[in-house]
């Protein structure tokens, strides 16, 4: 592709109090087009100094926030939902440049981020609390639910939009002001999403980005800002326990969306093309960059071979190349560093005996581009089970009985995603009662919902956004104790 920058008018600085800025030392990094190397922005990159003052914006703009009338604030939503629609494919454009992921998913993804302004939009004006009499009768019990205060939101790369949205529409919709710290591999979307936020008449102040090459340090000093109340990050599971702890010394209330390792459980009963179907989105939507990806295929052994043969049909038939050359279902990775890693876990698979199918070695071609990979015969202990793949490799285990089965699929710390393919209604629900995660797919391999609650249990995270469990992360309970 060209050297042609087609985004040289997008916002590039920092986003606070309303106002586009330089970072506090003029420094800025770069932002590169995974599919082909290019740059494609240079982009200011925060300081502690700029973090400092933009958790001071945000909590004088949160203060006239929180007095807003939820109905007001529930149309700035629901505006920005509409217009995040009007501009879709300059979004999805912008997410193929920086993230890299295919056409169908960078729209796709435009949509589920817009969905979560809708959503909360319609939970804005849905807060309320509770009024009891106390059980011995001396007294009234009310409940208020507030805003929890200045909200710092860390995000990851592999959602650019989705996991913005995600964390800013709960927090607008329950009353705090926050400000944004995006992945520095894809930070232009998030500043898109600002400027979509401005448009439709958000408060200056109320929501400020800013993108960082030096992330520990200005996320480190924003939480230990004694204006900030709220971490919700998503990311890896190693980042978030490092925020953990920070937030621990403030006594911060924190929401982590963590990594995962999602088993995908297929039994002999399956309907094998309804399996095939939907293993296929479970582990490629995002070229398998994805938390919820399906990570550990646990099919049962009189079935093994037909599925990994039609799985891996389905796999083969995907065509490679840059999102922007929309007939490409497979996308680039996010940089040269995670195809290596890919080349690396499955040859440590097949040293410990395991096989590839088709794929397993880098694409020769200008950008970071790894093949839809299957690798079979793993045994348990192989090195590939632990690891959170995020990418287009899919490894498979077999299983003979129903404990078996769940017993794979609960021998990892983490517990993000499931998924379950089976004939058996009865089946299907004892596994969801039984598994170690905190979503499970029944016969389907998409999930995400804005209306339903998303999240981990384990080492995959605390608390859920999405849903009504999203606003009630930026809540807080104040209870009154009234004699009348
Ligand atoms: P990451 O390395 O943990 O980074 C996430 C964010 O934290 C980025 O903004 C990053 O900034 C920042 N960060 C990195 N080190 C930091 C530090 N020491 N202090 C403060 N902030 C720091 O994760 P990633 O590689 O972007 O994303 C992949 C991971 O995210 C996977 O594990 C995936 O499972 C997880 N994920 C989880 C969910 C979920 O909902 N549970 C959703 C999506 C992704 P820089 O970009 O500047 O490093
Ligand atoms: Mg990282």
């Amino acid at each position: 592709m060209s050297t042609e920058r087609p985004f040289a008018n997008v916002p590039n600085k920092l986003w606070i109090g309303g106002e586009w800025r330089d970072s506090s030392d003029s420094s800025t990094f770069e932002v590169l087009d995974p599919g082909t190397g290019d740059l494609i922005a240079e982009v200011a990159s925060a300081s502690a100094a700029d973090a400092t003052l933009a958790v001071e914006v945000a909590h004088a703009a949160g203060e006239k926030w929180r007095e807003v009338a939820p109905r007001q604030r529930a149309e700035i939503l629901r505006r920005a939902f509409e217009v995040m629609i009007e501009r879709r494919d300059e979004l999805a454009t912008l997410i193929v440049l920086e993230n890299g992921k295919a056409w169908e998913d960078a729209v796709g993804e435009v949509n589920y981020a817009a969905e979560f302004f809708r959503w909360y939009s319609e939970e804005a004006v849905r807060i309320s609390g509770r009024l009891q009499m106390a059980p011995n009768g001396d007294k009234r019990i009310l409940v208020f639910n507030q805003p929890v205060g200045t909200s710092i939101l860390v995000t990851p790369w592999n959602f650019p939009a989705a996991m913005a949205t995600r964390k800013i529409a709960p927090a607008l919709a329950a009353g705090c002001a926050c400000v944004l710290k995006p992945a520095s591999d894809t930070p232009l979307t998030a500043l898109a999403v600002a400027q979509i936020l401005h448009d439709v008449g958000l408060p200056d102040g109320v929501v400020n980005v800013l993108p960082a090459r030096r992330s520990g340090e200005v996320v480190g000093t924003m939480l230990r800002h004694p204006l900030a109340r709220k971490v919700s990050f998503t990311g890896s599971t190693e980042v978030g326990s490092v925020l953990l702890k920070q937030a621990a010394d403030q006594v911060l209330t924190a929401s982590m969306e963590l990594g995962g390792n999602a088993p995908l459980l297929v039994f002999e009963s399956a309907d094998l093309d309804v399996a095939v179907a939907g293993a296929l989105v479970a582990k490629m939507r995002n070229g398998g960059q994805s938390c919820i990806a399906a990570n550990r295929f646990i099919v049962h052994a009189a079935i093994k071979d037909e599925f990994a043969k039609r799985f891996s049909a389905a796999m083969s038939a995907l065509p490679v190349g840059h999102g922007l050359d929309k007939s490409a279902k497979l996308g680039p990775m996010i940089n040269p560093t995670a195809v290596s890693d890919m080349a690396s876990i499955v040859g440590k698979a097949v040293d410990f005996g395991a096989k590839t199918l088709i794929g397993g070695q880098p694409i020769d071609r200008p950008g970071s581009y790894f093949p839809a990979t299957v690798v079979v015969d793993i045994e348990p202990g192989n090195p590939i089970l632990d690891y959170e793949i995020f990418g287009p490799v899919a490894p498979f285990i077999t299983f003979e009985s129903e404990a078996e089965a769940l017993q794979l699929a609960n021998s990892t710390p983490f517990g993000l995603a499931s998924y379950v393919f089976t004939g058996d209604t009865g089946q299907a629900l004892r596994i969801a009662e039984r598994i170690e995660a905190g979503m499970v797919g029944v016969n389907r391999g998409f999930i995400s919902d804005p209306a339903a609650p998303f999240g981990g249990v384990k080492q995959s995270g605390l608390g859920r956004e999405g849903g009504h469990e999203g606003i009630e992360e930026f809540l807080e309970s104040k209870y009154v104790a009234i004699d009348w």
